[in-house]
């Protein structure tokens, strides 16, 4: 599954089916995190890409092994009862790849209630325009999408899939933007300063509110990462 040519929508398909049994989900967290204030975070398993900083290890590369199913009841009484006990009116879906799995994330945003704000964080590789329609039901949501590099060129070199997916992923925030999606983009910050200012202009061209809210994401070192990172030739710091 590492191999660069690989077609992304393929990947999800494949990762779908080990993680989406009966529309129930694997997720291997349920957590309070500290981004955004306080926020109610589901975790979820599996993903599309394989992003040589991806800091969920296991959940991403053997899905299989990994989480537990969830329904979308199960799921929404466990981030509503979070939400009740810390007085917090924010959840996230994050971890893996949260789109994958269109069926489970569609029923899970039915359950919310309109008054929980739902963050959505997605490499967004798999919102074509319909995707993008059925999230703009909600208006509840807001999604971030993470871009992996500033170029195609240095998408493939981070998440060691073909570079065809960065244009998915510029597609995906013109997608959300022309559906009414409330959406930003964020980059992380391994990505060479000197390709931003390129980056910055393709946002304006889709939309100037994605260039001003483009997000600095820090990368966080772990051990564990940085090896990866050195198997994929890439030297940190
Ligand atoms: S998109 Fe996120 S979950 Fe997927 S491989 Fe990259 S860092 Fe990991």
């Amino acid at each position: 599954m590492d191999g660069m040519d690989l077609n992304l929508i393929r990947i999800a398909k494949w990762v779908e089916k080990t993680v989406l049994k009966d529309n129930e989900r694997k997720y291997f967290r349920f957590r309070m995190a500290r981004f955004y204030g306080d926020i109610c975070t589901g975790d979820v398993v599996g993903c599309n890409l394989s992003c040589i900083y991806c800091w969920i290890g296991k959940a991403r590369e053997d899905p299989q092994l990994s989480g537990e199913f969830y329904s979308p009841d199960k799921v929404a009484e466990k981030l509503i009862d979070m939400s009740k006990r810390s007085d917090t009116k924010k959840i996230r879906l994050s971890g893996g790849e949260p789109t994958i799995g269109r069926s489970h994330l569609l029923a899970l945003l039915e359950l919310l209630p309109s008054d929980i704000s739902l963050i959505l964080e997605t490499n967004g590789t798999l919102i074509d325009r319909d995707y993008a329609d059925e999230l703009s039901k909600f208006g509840n949501i807001h999604v971030r999408v993470s871009l992996k590099g500033a170029t195609p060129e240095e998408f493939e070199r981070l998440t060691l899939r073909g570079g065809e997916g960065f244009y998915l992923q510029m597609n995906a925030l013109r997608n959300l933007i022309n559906a009414g999606v409330s959406v930003h983009p964020a980059i992380i910050d391994l990505t060479p300063v000197s390709g931003l200012a390129k980056l910055t202009e393709k946002l304006a061209d889709i939309d100037e509110k994605l260039a001003v809210g483009l997000e600095y994401e820090r990368f966080v070192p772990s051990p564990r990462v940085i090896e990866r990172m050195k198997k994929h030739g890439f030297v940190y710091p």
